[in-house]
């Protein structure tokens, strides 16, 4: 007997609402109807395919039979909600297949007043929650190292300090940064640099054991956690053998490397009761030794403030490198996949700095975020990056997107839709060149306010991509909430792959359930930090829409851009 859909107005439309508004393909979904007593009493021919029940065999089973055991109670809660008059519930849940596996499925079920019978309509979300899952475990995790990561690391740090409180016990806080580690990186290509990073890893790793609490803070630093330290001294002393760990050569693709890192050391409960503080004390302690030769231990201390009076050093540098023109903005192209034509260039900001050399913004962003310099230099850098845009246009050549990061600071700042005009305005830049990249950790700081946000950029006519992604992630289908284009996938998820992609490996599973997801939820696909032609035909056979790397490009000054353009291009 086919399965009856009641006309508009009595039962489920016949394309549902679903969660999210995707999807709405009904001949994938699972259609059934259920009675009074929640007992199956009619199923679609997908109930078949997907989960190998035949309609007769599910007789009158009970809906909530064929749940999960783990979903059991949630979806006794939904169902509860119809029997009490609630017309219609949506949730998610895992059904058993025949073969014992679960499935999972987003349910709506609509109860029809008049005959009693619920119906519903349940669609395969499997692949949005493996993706999840798997998401779940870079949000806590670092790829490249394996360690927790900073927000897991804050999170345990809370509970040491807890314990620590409440068995009177004391421990050391180590702030562990590589010294010139953007040397390396230069030198050697970020792979390498990566490679390094993992060998530091491991090697922390086995010099402190695998219960000691050990993070990768991002970049180069590295935070660590002795336990039972009595002393200052005692502090001193073993964070001094990390050093001398740290220091014997690293064997990297068949040559010796020799690095050296810089230690600070804040001590439970002596140099502050809670997690911020004690790192803001290691931080600074780390600084100091940084500023006075590195390659050292240093443990805090609160008269000196030296990390305080370095900081406004730097401010004052960069004070002065301002009003001297001292940044400029390099760019890099990203380039259409499928066609290998340049559609944007992100713009990257570089202090070009008399006796260092050219800076680059890992360098003096995180010192100088806490000051207010950081907001002028990055509305120079977005009016600057805008008028050579128009610049580029005038001069008759084609026009491409500029991509301009945003910092943290001038995202949460209440005018940011009125900077960006005013940068349009005074640029002359027409808004649908412009695209704005926001990382998704800015998002989820204060979700409803992004969301207001972005909808305003969006009514400027400005684009919005979301960089960094998979970083800082909560959920895939959140997203939608923002108005967004395109998806720039983190590096490290390019790197995971390796320059000769495994398409077994999980790192291209994660890879090709991103795109899946992205794609189902219209958004385009940027993969940045492509590195070699393994990794460029993968990303074809993905369907990943745009590329961005050295590969392709370095970052290059205005006046060289064009040429790059025309090599890549192959004119
Ligand atoms: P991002 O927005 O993720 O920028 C991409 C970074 O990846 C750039 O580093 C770029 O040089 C690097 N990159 C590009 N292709 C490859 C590759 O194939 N392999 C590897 N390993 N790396 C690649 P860069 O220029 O050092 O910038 C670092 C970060 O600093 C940027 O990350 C962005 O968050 C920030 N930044 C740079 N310029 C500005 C700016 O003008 N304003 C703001 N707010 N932030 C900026
Ligand atoms: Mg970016
Ligand atoms: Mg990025």
């Amino acid at each position: 007997m086919p399965l009856r859909i009641p006309p508009e107005g009595t039962g489920p439309p016949a394309s549902p609402p679903t969660h999210d508004g995707r999807f709405a393909s009904l001949s994938l979904d699972l259609l059934c109807i259920i009675d009074e007593d929640d007992a199956i009493i009619q199923t679609n021919r997908v109930w078949l395919d997907a989960l190998g029940y035949p309609t007769e065999e599910l007789g009158s089973s009970l809906f909530i039979d064929l749940c999960w055991t783990e979903d059991r109670l949630a979806v006794a809660d939904a169902l509860a909600q119809l029997d009490a008059g609630t017309p219609s519930v949506r949730f998610d849940c895992r059904l058993i297949g025949r073969d014992g596996e679960q499935h999972w499925y987003a349910w709506q079920i609509t109860r029809d007043p008049q005959n009693g019978l619920g119906y519903g309509i349940g669609r395969d979300i499997s692949v949005q929650k493996h993706t999840e899952q798997m998401l779940a475990y870079q949000t806590h995790y670092d790829v490249v190292t394996g360690l927790p990561n900073r927000y897991l690391f804050h999170n345990r740090l809370d509970q040491e300090v807890i314990a620590a409180r409440a068995a009177a016990d004391s421990f050391a806080l180590c702030v562990i940064d590589l010294d010139r580690f953007n040397q390396i990186n230069d030198a050697l290509g970020h792979a390498i640099g990566d490679e390094v990073l993992a060998f530091v890893a491991l090697r922390l790793r086995s010099l402190v054991g695998s219960h000691a609490l050990l993070a990768r803070m991002g970049g180069d630093e590295f935070t660590l956690i002795l336990r039972q330290i009595q002393s200052p001294e005692e502090a001193i002393a073993r964070a001094g053998r990390i050093l001398a760990v740290l220091e014997q050569p690293f064997p990297v693709r068949g040559q010796e490397l020799f690095i050296s890192a810089s230690i600070g050391v804040s001590l439970f409960p002596r140099d502050g009761q809670d997690a911020m503080t004690l790192l803001k004390h290691a931080d600074s302690a780390m600084y100091r030794v940084k500023a006075t030769g590195r390659s050292e231990v240093g443990i805090f201390e609160p008269s000196i403030g030296a990390a305080a009076r370095w900081r406004l050093d730097i401010e004052q540098q960069m004070r002065r490198a301002l009003s001297l023109d001292q940044f400029e903005l390099h760019f890099q192209p990203l380039l259409d996949l499928p066609s290998r034509k340049v559609v944007a260039v992100e713009s990257l900001i570089r202090w070009r700095h008399p006796d260092q050399g050219v800076i680059m913004p890992g360098d003096f962003i995180s010192v100088a975020e806490e000051t207010n310099l950081i907001e002028h230099l990055f509305s120079w850098g977005l009016v600057e990056a805008c008028r050579r845009a128009v610049v580029w246009q005038r001069a008759g050549r084609r026009p491409l997107r500029m991509a301009v990061n945003i910092s943290a600071r001038q995202f949460e700042r209440a005018d940011l839709v009125e900077r960006v005009a005013e940068a349009l305005l005074v640029s002359g830049l027409d808004p649908r060149w412009l695209e704005l990249e926001i990382t998704e950790s800015m998002l989820m700081r204060d979700p409803e306010g992004s969301a207001v946000r972005i909808r305003r950029l969006h009514v400027l006519g400005v684009r919005v991509a979301i960089d960094d992604f998979g970083t800082g992630y909560s959920s895939l289908a959140y997203l939608q909430r923002f108005p967004v284009e395109r998806l720039k996938i983190d590096r490290s998820f390019i790197w995971a792959l390796g320059s000769e992609p495994d398409p077994e490996s999980s790192a291209a599973a994660l890879l090709r359930a991103i795109t899946a997801m992205a794609h189902s939820l219209r958004l385009k696909i940027v993969a940045e930090g492509v590195e070699s032609a393994g990794q460029h035909q993968f990303l074809a056979g993905l369907r990943c829409d745009e590329v961005q790397g050295f590969f392709y490009a370095r970052p290059t000054s205005a006046d060289a851009l064009w040429d790059v353009i025309a090599k890549i291009e192959g004119s």
